[in-house]
């Protein structure tokens, strides 16, 4: 029981969000070139021609939206467009910018083309979004001097440059927000192949042996999404330093990602919990998101933002109008008897996105 209990309050290995520990080896393997960016073809393919063209007239790229779950590479991607560009990029997040003033300023200081990017744009406060649209649209902020009556607007010209924002719900965005981006694109999780490039890419660029099917080992457990890959290959190497001889192969891996309580399928702890819940609480659902997330003591944006899209995918989840479902794989997976009235995983039962 205690060890369950330090499993829940030890931060999990397999979390898409950024942590500090991240945050050093992501300045080192990201990658700077559409090129060099693996994965998510049809982005790219989009991104290549809007650049080109952009470039070839002289004018700054249209507004871009990029959205999906955390970790896929939106911050990365934006790194990419301003330097395929050869412009300045400046990075911030909603919640950062918590005043008016805050975004006038960083709006202000831009160069011509500059592109700026904000991450977690759904979470800009009204205030900061009204700034927003005249700056997006015309060009121009209109700022307040003064205060009571004698209060007057003045406008004030923009430099020509290009927004960015990259939330992991596009439909939490204000509508008059996401019609000023021109081009939106979502960014869906890795495949296996995918992620074991990426994954062989990272351990060159660290230096650490990695054999093909070592990295894929790690692959089909990063739950799609490349830097829980790269944080797997960081834990990997522990292992392979210690139990061998630094190199990771296919054992290495196996046994250091069940040490982690890493699944076959990239399934962790809270996975198999929120599976069990809806299996053995509710019957195999429907049950409600809220209802759920309490239930097991996790947050619903968590269940919502980082369970529900790596388990849909792997057709272990469905979410109906009337709560979430556990599929005939789900139980299959998770060892219980399939109950006669299990859904199967026939697609029909993915009601809706995953960004809300
Ligand atoms: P997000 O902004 O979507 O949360 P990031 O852009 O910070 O994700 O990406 C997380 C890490 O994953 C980056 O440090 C980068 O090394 C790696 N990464 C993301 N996408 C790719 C990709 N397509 N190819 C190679 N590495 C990637």
């Amino acid at each position: 029981m205690i060890e369950t209990e330090d499993m829940e309050f030890a931060p999990r290995v397999i979390s898409p969000e950024n942590t500090t520990e991240d945050s050093d080896i992501e300045l080192t393997l990201r990658p700077q070139t559409l090129h060099e960016y693996i994965g998510q073809e049809k982005v790219k393919e989009n991104l290549a021609i809007y650049i080109e063209a952009a470039k070839r007239r002289g004018e700054p790229l249209d507004h871009v939206l990029l959205y999906g779950p955390p970790g896929l590479g939106k911050t990365t991607l934006s790194g990419i467009i301003a330097h395929e560009l050869g412009v300045n990029l400046r990075v911030t997040t909603g919640p950062a910018i918590e005043k008016p003033g805050d975004l006038v300023s960083l709006l202000t200081s831009l160069s011509d083309n500059d592109v700026l990017f904000i991450d977690e744009i759904h979470r800009l406060s009204r205030a900061v979004e009204e700034i927003l649209y005249p700056a997006l649209e015309d060009r121009v902020i209109d700022i307040i001097i003064g205060k009571g009556p004698a209060a007057r607007s003045i406008r004030m010209d923009l430099r020509p440059f290009t927004l960015i924002g990259a939330t992991t719900r596009a439909g939490q965005l204000s509508a008059p927000l996401r019609d000023r981006f021109g081009v939106i694109q979502r960014l869906e999780l890795y495949t296996k192949e995918q992620l074991t490039d990426i994954v062989r890419r990272s351990a060159m660029i660290l230096g650490i042996p990695c054999e093909t099917d070592g990295a894929a080992e790690i692959a089909g457990r990063a739950r799609g999404t490349p830097r829980i890959a790269n944080r797997l290959l960081k834990r990997v190497r522990d292992f392979a330093d210690v139990m061998g001889d630094g190199r990771i192969t296919r054992q290495i891996a196996s046994i250091a990602l069940s040490r982690l309580e890493i699944d076959a399928l990239g399934l962790d702890s809270l996975d198999r919990r929120m599976l069990e819940m809806i299996i053995r609480g509710y019957g195999g659902g429907p049950v409600g998101l809220e209802t759920l997330a309490s239930a097991i003591g996790e947050e619903s944006v968590t269940i919502e933002d980082v369970c529900e899209p790596f388990l849909m995918q792997l057709g272990f989840l469905g979410r109906t109008p009337r709560g979430r479902c556990a599929t005939r794989l789900a139980y299959e997976h998770l060892g219980f008897a399939v109950p006669d009235n299990a859904p199967a995983d026939d697609g029909q039962m993915r009601f809706g996105d995953s960004e809300g």
